[in-house]
């Protein structure tokens, strides 16, 4: 099961929003940027640099009304040091009938009482980011401590009953190797994990990318990964977007894009971008979904760009269900 949370009765009103998602042609799922504050370093990201510049709305339910997104992963900077998150989250699931909502946090500010505060505020899914299980990762987050108050994490939310936990792993160069270790160290403590692929665009840091040069190593460590995915049941990427990712590293690319069709990103401010690293397309009082033209990008292979791409077929409905 998902979380104990989603029923049956959950699952078949998903189902129905599912079906007229489909049928009107309306969003898979929205990433909401809640704010672009950061008190992580990380060396692949310039939002902490960036300060507080940025506008904050208080309310983010009228952008999930008009868009009415199956799926919503709340996003930063750092959505933690929103100290008004549970009510940004109460007021979006009042105007959804079912929505599967997602936050992702770097885990400084991430304690038991304040998981459970936005567990039962209404979130469907809890992530932290993790990219390795030992110092490394202080240094790529440039947060020192931050592995250890990781590894607490991992055993003590599990023992206070939320029950969908995420790690998100960036794939980098330096990570490869790590990756199946990474989801051993989920399951032995009832994670999962949702991998990405690394892309240098947020700040033009090319050294953690995947390069073709290492291309065997790529194909063996994705290969690996399907087969953890088949024993452990624990990493919730599709078949389709893991054996995808030798090909984007072969190719540079990968075509067929659909950001702003499936998906869009919503920045602090209320202003609708494509994906976090495109122009902004307006507020999102004037923008109209069916309106926004398709894209020739083929930049990145983010999760969210490929999850969106992956066919709906029934052995990913379980996936995704179970
Ligand atoms: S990647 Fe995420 S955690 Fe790191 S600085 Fe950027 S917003 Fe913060
Ligand atoms: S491929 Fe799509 S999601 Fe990726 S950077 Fe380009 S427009 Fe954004």
């Amino acid at each position: 099961m998902l979380t104990k949370k989603i029923g049956l009765r959950e699952i078949l009103k998903g189902s129905l929003k599912f079906l007229s998602m489909k049928f009107e042609r309306s969003l898979f799922s929205m990433h909401l940027e809640v704010t672009r504050r950061c008190n992580a370093r990380c060396s692949f990201c310039n939002y902490w640099k960036e300060g507080s510049s940025t506008k904050e709305l208080d309310d983010y339910s009228p952008i999930i009304g008009k868009f009415k997104p199956l799926s919503l992963t709340i996003t930063g900077g750092e959505p933690l040091l929103r100290q008004d998150l549970e009510e940004i989250i109460k007021r979006i699931t009042r105007v959804s009938s079912f929505i599967y909502i997602n936050c992702i946090s770097n885990g400084i500010l991430m304690t038991p009482d304040r998981a459970i505060s936005l567990w039962n505020a209404g979130l469907t899914q809890i992530s932290i980011s993790l990219d390795f299980l030992d110092d490394r990762h202080d240094e790529q987050r440039g947060v020192k401590g931050l592995w250890e108050r990781i590894k607490r994490i991992a055993k003590d939310l599990p023992k206070r009953g939320i029950d969908n936990l995420a790690f998100n792993t960036v794939i980098m160069r330096e990570n490869l190797k790590d990756l199946p270790q990474i989801v051993e160290f989920a399951k032995t403590h009832g994670w999962k994990v949702s991998f990405s692929t690394y892309n240098p665009y947020k700040n033009q840091n090319f050294s953690h990318r995947l390069e073709p040069g290492e291309i065997q190593k790529i194909e063996a460590t994705v290969e690996k990964l399907i087969e953890l995915k088949r024993l452990y049941r624990n990493i919730t990427n599709s078949n389709f977007y893991l054996k995808m990712i030798p090909s984007y590293v072969k190719n540079g690319g990968v075509k067929g894009c659909l950001a702003g069709k499936k998906w869009f990103h919503v920045s602090p401010d209320g202003r609708i971008r494509r994906c976090s690293e495109k122009e902004f397309l307006g507020d999102w009082r004037e923008v109209v979904l069916k309106q926004i033209p398709g894209t020739r990008c083929i930049e990145c292979w983010y999760a969210c760009r490929g999850e969106a791409e992956a066919p709906l077929n029934l052995s990913r409905i379980s996936e995704l269900i179970r």
